[in-house]
């Protein structure tokens, strides 16, 4: 706004017509409502269309709606406890008006003989005619301004009780709200450039804020709340398009400038399946990033049995070729030996030297890793977070790849940089980054949310995959469910059972899951079973999960350890018990682990509660999970069933609170924001231009507001 502008908002709302300092204090402390703006910004929870006024003879029954007439006849009736009664007539008929509050309150304010307005829904009375209970009240005469009430769409304010014991009830406020809005005038000043509304056919500010609080019709209502929510996720984008632009060329990284001998020998000779498009896809856009001279920080997004393993195997023959080493975080001990061993296998061919270090590891064996690794001998160090510790060194640190991204907190990350090389200068020589995982965020959201990070997605299987069938099944059906595993295991197949285990500390969960171990084990005496959960010793984890791993064992018991990552193609079936404990994204996670090799896979559901008897939330995200495979829709339908603040967990998710625009179902309005935003920033990353001042005010405005950091300044 303009500054002279800017002053009128910040009035306080003391200065407002109808409020004194009691309401003011009123407003300040129950709705956080301190100045003429925070009062503009005080949006209704809902509208209500008064514009059909009806006679009473043409009263539909449980019909909301408005009539006009005289209000007569008040009665204070005694039973149990008190209530009251009046008359309503117009020329068609009479309306029967009960109230059980505000008794004494409603007959001073609305003198009988008086012409009102009235509001409610009207309900069938035995005698014929029609009630309405609670109806609001406008008195006709008194209003100078059809908007305030009668006749028109009309807006409604949330007040708590201390509020209305103020008199600051909907309509008070609707009436503060209309007196301001006269007050104001023409001073908005419009701070979006003009062609930026003309692209977006997005209303003037004024007139904005004036439908949003009376609109006029319906449609008026919805394009003045359009554009404020452009604005909303137009400001937000400018923040991270900002921060992209300013920060990030700061961050210097060695560039892997060529794509050299053993990236090329591996593709030529020793890959062992041709890539997905999409596969290759991700891999030219890493490569370009690896030329660069500033850091790479790319999030691969790719659902379950993407092939995630073999994209991040290229980045690293490409550091490699460039003389650097490799850092592969992974997030469970049986996740980095999996890595260990996939990569070892496909790169000890070429010479490339792969190392492993984990917590469980013996110390001669550790301290003979450490000395590899700081030589610069190991080109790829790949484990569990053991390898944040500072006894671990490189001698040229090029590239962090982090496996399952939510694991790791942005501090361990910055950890993981701090072993990069200095430059010349002191400065840091960052890491590359790429970051995997197979939590989809949807990509709507991801696009928001990293304004500072490049996602790549990974949108297509690798040929050949059976999709799996997943049914919901309760405790009544276990014997053909074992049935069915029984079948199964005749053909040769393997089977996890898996238990929820939140906490690994959690003793009762252990104990399910010990004893889900007997119960299986007497099921299935001719087989052989194994168990993993959290409590084991790495290495006793590892030897059951190689012995399932190579057909030793044909059943594997376990808890959420599995969760991530583990890579059996013979398994195909997966029984998930107490399966409405589990969140979406966990369900989705754990069905990965079947299904990867060619064999027709099954995820079987069992409710550990009576069908009839899950939550409503449980039961979505149960029959999700039945209807869909898909990584991407299944993460859309857990944003909107948890939230993003939830989903993404609220600090970490960076959003602000939104007031109208919603991340999810404004969509598409959020790419054209960003578009908009971006485009904006790279022309003046800093909003110096002359004509982006009044932008650039309301942009630190926001971000102040957001507690967004504030590059302008
Ligand atoms: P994720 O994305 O879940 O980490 P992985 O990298 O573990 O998936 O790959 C899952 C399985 O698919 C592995 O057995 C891997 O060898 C195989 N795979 C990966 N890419 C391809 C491909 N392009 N063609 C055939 N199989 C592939
Ligand atoms: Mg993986």
């Amino acid at each position: 706004m303009d500054p002279q502008f800017a002053a009128f908002w910040q009035t306080p709302l003391t200065y407002l017509k109808k409020v004194g300092p009691k309401r003011a204090e009123v407003l300040a402390q129950e709705a956080q409502l301190r100045t003429y703006l925070d009062l503009l910004h005080y949006l209704p929870y809902k509208y209500v269309d008064r514009r059909q006024v009806r006679l009473a003879c043409e009263l539909q029954p449980y019909e909301t709606t408005t009539l006009i007439g005289t209000i007569q006849d008040y009665q204070v009736q005694r039973g149990k406890r008190r209530w009251l009664t009046a008359t309503l007539r117009d020329e068609t008929g009479l309306v029967e008006l009960i109230w059980f509050q505000g008794i004494d309150y409603i007959q001073k304010r609305y003198l009988e003989g008086e012409l009102v307005v009235v509001f409610g829904k009207a309900e069938p009375t035995r005698a014929g005619h029609f009630k309405i209970l609670h109806p609001e009240l406008e008195p006709l005469a008194e209003e100078q301004h059809a908007v305030l009430g009668a006749m028109q769409i009309v807006p409604f304010y949330s007040a708590t009780e201390a509020m209305k014991r103020q008199g600051l009830d909907a309509r008070s406020i609707r009436r503060l709200t209309h007196g301001l809005l006269e007050e104001a005038g023409q001073r908005f000043d419009e701070y979006l450039p003009p062609s930026l509304m003309a692209a977006h056919q997005l209303v003037p500010l004024a007139q904005a804020w004036r439908h949003v609080h009376f609109p006029p019709s319906w449609e008026a209502r919805d394009v003045a709340r359009a554009r404020l929510k452009f604005e909303e996720l137009f400001f937000f984008e400018m923040a991270l398009a900002q921060r992209k632009s300013l920060l990030q060329p700061a961050r210097h990284s060695p560039p892997f400038a060529q794509v050299g001998e053993l990236f090329r020998r591996f593709y030529a000779e020793f890959l062992p399946f041709e890539l997905t498009e999409a596969q290759k896809r991700v891999v030219r856009e890493i490569r370009r990033d690896l030329g660069q001279a500033t850091q790479m920080n790319r999030l691969v997004q790719g659902d379950v049995g993407s092939g995630k393993t073999m994209v991040a195997v290229l980045a690293t023959l490409i550091a490699a070729d460039n003389g650097w080493q490799t850092a592969l975080l992974a997030p469970t001990e049986i996740l980095a030996e999996q890595h260990f061993h996939s990569f070892y296998r496909l790169l000890s061919p070429l010479g490339v030297q792969v190392e492993l270090l984990t917590g469980g590891r013996r110390k001669s064996e550790r301290d003979k890793t450490l000395a590899a690794v700081a030589s610069g001998h190991t080109h790829i160090l790949i484990g569990t977070h053991a390898l944040l510790e500072d006894a671990v060194q490189f001698r040229k640190l090029g590239l962090t790849i982090i496996d399952e991204q939510h694991k790791f907190g942005v501090l361990q990350r910055a950890k993981l940089w701090q072993k990069a090389p200095l430059r010349d200068n002191g400065t840091p020589l960052y890491p590359h980054n790429l970051v995997m995982t197979a939590t989809p965020i949807p990509r709507t959201l991801a696009m928001t949310l990293y304004g500072d990070i490049d996602v790549s997605v990974i949108d297509e299987l690798p040929p050949g995959r059976t999709p799996i069938r997943t049914v919901l099944r309760a405790e009544e059906q276990r014997p053909r469910v074992f049935g069915f595993i029984r079948e199964q295991l005749e053909e040769g197949r393997q089977a996890y059972i898996v238990y929820p285990l939140v906490e690994e500390t959690e003793k009762l969960d252990l104990l399910a899951v010990e004893k889900g171990y007997e119960l299986i084990q007497r099921s299935f005496p001719e087989r052989h079973i194994g168990i993993v959960h959290g409590k084991m010793k790495p290495d006793a984890k590892q030897y059951e999960m190689d012995r399932f791993k190579r057909g030793e064992t044909h059943i594997l018991v376990a808890t959420t350890v599995i969760e991530v990552g583990v890579d059996v193609p013979n398994a195909t079936v997966m029984v998930i018990e107490n399966a409405e404990r589990f969140g979406l994204s966990q369900l989705h996670q754990l069905r990965g682990r079947v299904g990867r090799g060619g064999g027709a896979s099954f995820c079987i559901l069992m409710a550990g509660v009576p069908l009839r008897k899950l939550g409503d939330t449980a039961r979505k995200r149960l029959h999700a999970m039945c209807d869909t495979t898909d990584g991407f829709h299944i993460a859309e339908i857990d944003l909107e069933l948890r939230g993003p603040g939830d989903f993404l967990g609220t600090r970490q998710s960076g959003l602000p609170e939104f007031q109208l625009a919603d991340i999810i179902a404004d969509a598409e309005l959020l790419g054209q924001a960003r578009q908009a935003a971006f485009d904006l920033i790279a022309t003046d990353p800093r909003l110096d231009a002359p004509q982006h001042q009044a932008l650039r005010r309301e942009f630190r405005r926001r971000c102040a507001q957001w507690q967004l950091p504030d590059l302008v300044a």
